[in-house]
């Protein structure tokens, strides 16, 4: 039969992505872990596929998690920002960004957490949860075994769009986790040439409120794909609109693989904490959402609750309890969560940036020396070559 160690936690955090694995590891650490923590996940993290180009930046990612060239499959010194037309701006910058392997990124942290004194089970499915007086209780599926836990605390780091903390009558108005989620798809591929050591956002009409990319892989693999608006209506299913998108530019291309996912790429202002459940990363709309980078913004945000949750454990009261809940949301906003929401505001007007204005500022880019093309110069030849967006993205500018 399988048993966890006990069937009453501290704290339980279900998910183990980037934002539950590091909220596991630094309540490990902060708690002594003692097997008060437990971190689940209905599969094992480093379970292939993960859904992700897995492009990070460099110094970001050294702050939260430094890094370990085990994982990393290369170094990124530059983007290129591709229009319509095929006019590149390039943005260089040694040694900016990392392609990770994330299934061995995933589990060094996994190890880690249990060095830290976390209880990991990886094969096991939160079915529902339910608020008690004393915590949270947990309906939990292994196998075809069924457990009920209790936790003090409950952290649902369970990724965009999850259903678990849907219709509890207390978490009314939390963040749910799908503010503007818009799907993304991608494809291993082989067969398209492209530099190692760049990654390639392409603009314009074929992606309608998002962007297309490719990115470097393992060997001579490349992962090409795109995101789209949540309300962007395609003209075929979104893996007939990426095999045709290959086949029309990239006629050499061999596609091994194709995976799609959701990325909740909005962020809002509603509440990411209550009656202590406390929510983490994509769960919680963390994502950025211009770029649609996720992992580090969810490595933040799983520290950032895990040290709120740290500081419940130990409250006073119920009112000591509230105001720690209540102060989730103003860490985040703090770090990321205000640009975020400046962003998201201005998301709509960039959307409308047409193709020809896309080929006039990379055009006018491609000309200048590589030095010269900063992220900023670049921001503002798009800008500049659309005027009514300057006018739209007033929100983004003060
Ligand atoms: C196509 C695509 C490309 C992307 N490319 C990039 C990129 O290049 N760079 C970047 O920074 N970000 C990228 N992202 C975003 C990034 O993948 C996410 O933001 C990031 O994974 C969020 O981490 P997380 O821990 O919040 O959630 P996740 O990584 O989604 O982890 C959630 C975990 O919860 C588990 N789970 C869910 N429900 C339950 C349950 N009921 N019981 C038990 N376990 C459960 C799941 O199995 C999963 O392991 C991309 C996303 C997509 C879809």
């Amino acid at each position: 039969m399988t048993c966890f160690r006990s069937n009453s936690y501290k704290v339980v955090i279900c998910g183990a992505g980037p934002a539950g694995l590091m909220a596991a590891y630094q309540l490990g650490k902060l708690t002594g872990g003692d097997g008060q923590i437990l971190l689940l996940d209905k599969k094992e993290p480093w379970k292939e596929p993960i859904f992700c180009a897995e492009a990070v930046s460099t110094h970001r990612l050294n702050e939260l998690w430094p890094i370990d060239e085990s994982w990393v499959r290369g170094s990124l010194s530059g983007i290129y920002f591709t229009s319509p037309k095929g006019y590149k701006a390039e943005f260089y910058s040694k040694d900016c960004g990392r392609l990770l392997d994330r299934s061995k990124f995933h589990h060094a942290i996994a190890d880690a957490c249990v060095e830290s004194g976390v209880e990991c089970r990886f094969d096991a499915l939160v079915k529902s949860i339910e608020k008690t007086e004393n915590g949270w209780n947990l309906n939990v599926q292994v196998g075809k075994e069924f457990f009920s836990l209790s936790a003090d605390a409950f952290i649902d780091a369970s990724g965009p769009g999850c259903r678990l903390t849907r219709g509890i009558p207390c978490l009314e108005g939390i963040e749910s986790g799908d503010t503007d989620l818009e799907p993304g798809i991608f494809a291993v591929a082989e067969g398209i040439e492209h530099d190692r050591d760049h990654i390639d956002l392409l603009y314009g009409s074929e992606f309608p409120g998002g962007y297309g990319w490719i990115f470097p892989r393992d060997g001579k693999e490349v992962n090409v794909g795109f995101v789209l608006s949540k309300d962007a209506k395609p003209d075929m299913p979104l893996r007939e609109k990426l095999k045709h998108f290959i086949a029309t530019h990239y006629p050499n291309a061999k596609v091994k693989a194709i995976y799609g996912g959701m990325i909740a790429c909005g962020q809002s202002d509603k509440p990411l904490a209550k009656c202590g459940l406390f929510k983490a990363g994509d769960a919680a709309s963390c994502v950025n959402p211009l770029s649609r980078s996720g992992i580090v913004e969810a490595l933040l945000s799983g520290k950032i609750v895990a040290e709120a949750v740290h500081e419940w454990l130990n409250a006073s009261d119920d009112a000591a309890r509230s105001r720690i809940e209540a102060s989730v949301l103003d860490r985040w906003m703090a770090k990321l969560g205000k640009s975020h929401l400046q962003i998201a505001r201005a998301k709509p007007g960039l959307a409308k940036i047409k193709d020809e204005q896309f080929d006039k500022a990379a055009k006018r880019l491609s000309k200048l020396p590589r030095e010269k093309q900063t992220l900023l110069r670049i921001f503002w030849a798009v800008l500049w070559s659309c005027p009514s967006v300057i006018w739209k993205m007033r929100s983004f500018l003060h």
